[in-house]
């Protein structure tokens, strides 16, 4: 740290621990979507789709992802045929993904429980707009299959509700810069980074796209392009790791 550096933080106005995380969460959303661009909140695809797609998902690609769901549906065509297939068969539609054989059983045990709870002959979670944040978080938690990340990004972007979706970008990048602590895990960082950023959905998803793309082109697994972050002066890692060995 310089001279200068040191007696800045000496004159800075104390603030409570978690004003200044609060604070830094802010400065990440406010330069990364000063990097990235902002994008209107606009839903992407039905709930449906967007919460089967999002199990599809897990440990998949993008490509891989929309592939095996494009097969489910090039080959039962409606979520009911989905829901009644033989095991095996779904399986094999859904073997772009990653652990066809796990997806499966839990796409056709939420498409079950919609249709013994709701009774509608297709299966949709629209009802979900009108249910209290909490309650529909609960109400998708207690899905096969379905975790944090996926209650709260179908929350996020199909019904606009103050949740941030923690996927493997805002996880390590948070880390990183220091917003969570480094033995916090992607499950437990949810609540944790909710709470340092406003309640806006706009903020809310804007964050998450914002770190995603920074964490698939910038601060990627392995090393990260420090030399192109507009966050290292606030980066926990980079101070530690890349400032000390530069002498800045
Ligand atoms: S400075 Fe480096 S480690 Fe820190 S957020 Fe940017 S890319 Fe990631």
């Amino acid at each position: 740290m310089t001279t200068d550096k040191r007696s800045q933080s000496a004159h800075a106005p104390l603030l409570p621990a978690n004003e200044i995380l609060r604070a830094k969460a802010l400065t990440v959303y406010e330069r990364l979507v000063a990097l990235y661009g902002a994008r209107e909140h606009i839903p992407r695809r039905e709930p449906m789709h967007e919460l089967i797609s999002t199990i599809l998902s897990h440990r998949t690609t993008g490509k891989n992802e929309g592939e095996a769901y494009r097969n489910m549906w090039a080959r039962f065509g409606s979520w009911q045929a989905i829901r009644d297939a033989p095991l095996p068969a779904l399986i094999e539609t859904l073997s772009p993904a990653t652990f066809p054989e796990v997806k499966a059983p839990y796409i056709q045990g939420v498409l079950t429980r919609i249709a013994t709870e709701r009774g509608e002959s297709e299966p949709n979670i629209d009802f979900l707009r009108d249910w209290p944040t909490d309650q529909a978080l609960d109400w998708l938690m207690s899905m096969p299959g379905v975790g944090i990340k996926t209650a709260t990004l179908v929350l996020l972007f199909c019904f606009g509700r103050p949740v941030l979706p923690v996927d493997t970008h805002v996880h390590r990048i948070s880390q990183r810069v220091g917003l969570i602590g480094a033995k916090v895990n992607p499950t437990a960082a949810h609540p944790i980074v909710l709470a340092l950023l406003p309640p806006d959905p706009y903020l809310l998803y804007n964050f998450h796209i914002a770190n995603l793309r920074h964490g698939q082109q910038v601060c990627i697994w392995g090393t990260p392009h420090c030399e192109k972050c507009p966050l290292t002066d606030i980066c926990d890692w980079y101070q530690k790791n890349r400032a000390a060995r530069s002498g800045s």
